[in-house]
C-alpha cells in the first residue's frame, strides 16, 4: 500500500502545482490521467454562450475552512466590459479567476456566465469560451508556432503570424535564426517571463474567446516590455468580457470598474477617477506605486548619466 501511496502522493502534488499555475490543465490531465477534484454533474449541460456576461453573487470561499479567503463577494462584469481586481498580496484576487475557470467550486453564493451557474455546465464548454492569460505560462517543448497554434489547432500559418504580430512578439520571433520553427520550453529556447506572456497572449488572440481572464505577472518588467504587453492586452481585451487580476495599477486606469479587495471583502469599487477622489485605499496604493515608479526612474537617470 505504501508503494502505491507514494506515487499517488506525487501525482497529487503535481496536480496541485498545475492547478495553482492555471496552465494548460486539461492537456496535463490527459497526460497524467488524473481525476480533477471538480467534476461535472451527471446532467451537466453545455454552456450556451450569448454575449459573455459574468456575475459573482455573494461568493464565499476558503482553501482551508479555518481561513476564509472570500467573504461574500459580488461582482458583475457586463458583456464586453473590463473589470479589474486590485488589492494587497494574498487578498484573494487570483482565487476569483480560479473559481470562474472552475478549478474549485464556491462554497457559498454563485458564479454565472450568461445566467448559467458554472456548476451546472460542463467544464469543457465553460473553458472553451474563456481565454486565460496566466501569471506564468508553461510552454510545451515544441516550436514557437505550435505553442501559439495551441489556441486554435486548425489556424493557418498566416493566422499564427498575425496573432504573434498583435501580441507584439512577431519581431522577436523573426529575429531568431529558426523563426517560428524555433524550439522553446524546457528543452529549447528559454524565453523571459514577458516573452512567455506574449506567447500566451498570441495563443489567446487565436482562440478568440468571448471571455478573458488576465492574471498579470507579479514580477517586475522593464518599462518597454510592460508597454508592449499592455498594448497586446488592449488589443485582445477589446470588446471582450474581461476580468483583469492586476498587480500594477497602471494597467487598470481604463477599466470600466475597479474592485479593491482586502481581507476577503470589497473595500472599495468604482472607476479610477472615482477612487482617486475618494482618497481611500486605492488612492493610497496609487500614490505609493507612483512614488516607487518615480524613484525607479530617477535611479535609472542617475545610472545613465554616470
Ligand atoms: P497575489 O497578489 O500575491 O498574487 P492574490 O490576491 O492573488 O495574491 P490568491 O492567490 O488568491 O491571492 O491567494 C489568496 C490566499 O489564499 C493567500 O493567502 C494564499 O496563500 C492562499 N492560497 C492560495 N492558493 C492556495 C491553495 N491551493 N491552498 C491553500 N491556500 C491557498
Amino acid at each position: 500500500l505504501i508503494q502505491l501511496a507514494i506515487p499517488l502522493n506525487f501525482i497529487g502534488f503535481v496536480y496541485r502545482e498545475i492547478r495553482q499555475g492555471l496552465t494548460d490543465i486539461e492537456h496535463m490531465f490527459d497526460l497524467l490521467d488524473v481525476q480533477a477534484e471538480v467534476v461535472d454533474k451527471p446532467d451537466a449541460k453545455e454552456l450556451m454562450i450569448d454575449k459573455g456576461a459574468i456575475s459573482f453573487t455573494d461568493v464565499h470561499f476558503a482553501y482551508d475552512p479555518a481561513r476564509p479567503i472570500l467573504k461574500g463577494i459580488s461582482i458583475d462584469v457586463p458583456a464586453g466590459k473590463t473589470v479589474a481586481v486590485v488589492g494587497p498580496s494574498g487578498a484573494g484576487k487570483s482565487t476569483l479567476s480560479r473559481l470562474l475557470y472552475r478549478f474549485y467550486d464556491v462554497q457559498g453564493g454563485s458564479i454565472t456566465v450568461d445566467g448559467q451557474d458554472v456548476r451546472d455546465v460542463t467544464q469543457k464548454s465553460l473553458r472553451a469560451v474563456i481565454g486565460m492569460v496566466p501569471q506564468d505560462t508553461v510552454l510545451f517543448n515544441d516550436t514557437i508556432a505550435y505553442n501559439i497554434r495551441y489556441g486554435r489547432i486548425e489556424a493557418s500559418d498566416s493566422d499564427v503570424e498575425a496573432a504573434a504580430e498583435a501580441a507584439q512578439i512577431a519581431d522577436f520571433i523573426r529575429s531568431l535564426p529558426e523563426g517560428f520553427r524555433a524550439m522553446v520550453g524546457e528543452r529549447g529556447l528559454k524565453l523571459s517571463g514577458g516573452e512567455k506572456q506574449r506567447v500566451a497572449i498570441a495563443r489567446t488572440i487565436l482562440k478568440a474567446p468571448p471571455i478573458l481572464i488576465l492574471d498579470e505577472a507579479t514580477s517586475a518588467l522593464d518599462t518597454k516590455t510592460e508597454q508592449e504587453i499592455q498594448a497586446a492586452l488592449d488589443i485582445v481585451s477589446r470588446n471582450r468580457t474581461t476580468l483583469v487580476i492586476a498587480h500594477r495599477l497602471s494597467t487598470v486606469i481604463h477599466a470600466d470598474e475597479i474592485i479593491v479587495l482586502k481581507d476577503g471583502v470589497i473595500a472599495e469599487r468604482g472607476t479610477h477617477g472615482e477612487l482617486i477622489d475618494r482618497d481611500g485605499l486605492y488612492a493610497s496604493m496609487w500614490s505609493r506605486q507612483r512614488e516607487a515608479t518615480q524613484a525607479e526612474e530617477q535611479l535609472k537617470r542617475v545610472r545613465e548619466s554616470d
